[in-house]
């Protein structure tokens, strides 16, 4: 069984003063604990602070999304080097919301991935179908496109040890979680999908994480499933007993 991985995405959440707290409340009730890898993802202006408290820790603490450009005239945006910069070793890529709110499309987001290599840092790329899409049976096709689109001239080299985010979009903060046969049955065809694009070996070593209304009460059912290889998780990240619960769930399956 591979090294399960449990990231909390903090969202546009919390206050300085609250980040700081909730690091340092995961960062007690985490230390010297390595049996689970385990990520925490605060918002832009939070994440120096954030990397300081987690710096002597095995906490990885990583962006919520990235600029694709290296450098220069594109206000408002933070590049991958500025973000290795202040000690972010991972960034999410490809969220639902970055994807339907702002427009973020496949081939931006392959360019994003593609710049997070380049600096270093571990991309954890988001896919998942919206309700309608399921209701219509194309739960496959569009994963399947988001893999294709977003993972486009990526080298298996390049893709070894990548973490992919299942987060079916009609879950997200719906308190709607997938089921954890239907969470599986998509996680065994994105395995497979890797598989067929680049090998065996690179589709062994991807880790794919399951995100939607993910909580203390329902994570050791979903992390039990073979395919399932740790947790993407949003509203329950941002309280400590909940997030250290779900990590301890993960712990019995690394
Ligand atoms: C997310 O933001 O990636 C997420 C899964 O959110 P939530 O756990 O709140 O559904």
């Amino acid at each position: 069984m591979k090294k399960q991985f449990i990231a909390g995405n903090w969202k546009m959440n919390l206050t300085l003063e609250e980040a700081r707290g909730l690091a340092r409340k995961l960062c007690d009730g985490l230390a010297g604990f390595d049996a689970v890898d385990v990520g925490v993802f605060p918002s832009f202006v939070y994440l120096k602070d954030v990397c300081d408290i987690f710096s002597d820790s095995n906490v990885f603490v990583g962006a919520q999304n990235m600029s694709m450009e290296q450098c220069g005239a594109f206000t408002g945006e933070v590049s991958g080097a500025m973000l290795r910069d202040i000690g972010c070793t991972h960034v999410i890529i490809g969220h639902s919301e970055r994807r339907t709110i702002y427009q973020e499309t496949n081939s931006m987001i392959n360019s994003k991935l593609k710049a997070s290599l380049l600096n270093n840092l571990n991309p954890i790329l988001c896919v998942g179908e919206r309700q309608e899409e399921r209701d219509a049976d194309k739960t496959r096709e569009v994963v399947e496109d988001q893999l294709s689109g977003g993972l486009l001239n990526l080298t298996s080299e390049e893709v070894k040890g990548l973490t992919i985010a299942y987060e079916p979009v009609w879950a997200i903060g719906t308190g709607k979680t997938a089921t954890p046969e239907q969470a599986n049955e998509v996680h065994a065809f994105i395995r497979n999908t890797m598989r067929s694009k680049y090998d065996d070996d690179t589709a062994q070593s991807i880790r794919i994480q399951y995100g939607g209304s993910v909580n203390a009460g329902n994570a050791k059912e979903l992390l039990g499933q073979p395919e399932i290889d740790g947790a993407l998780v949003g509203g329950a990240s941002l309280d400590p007993n909940s997030f250290l619960d779900i990590v301890s769930d993960a712990a019995s399956f690394s």
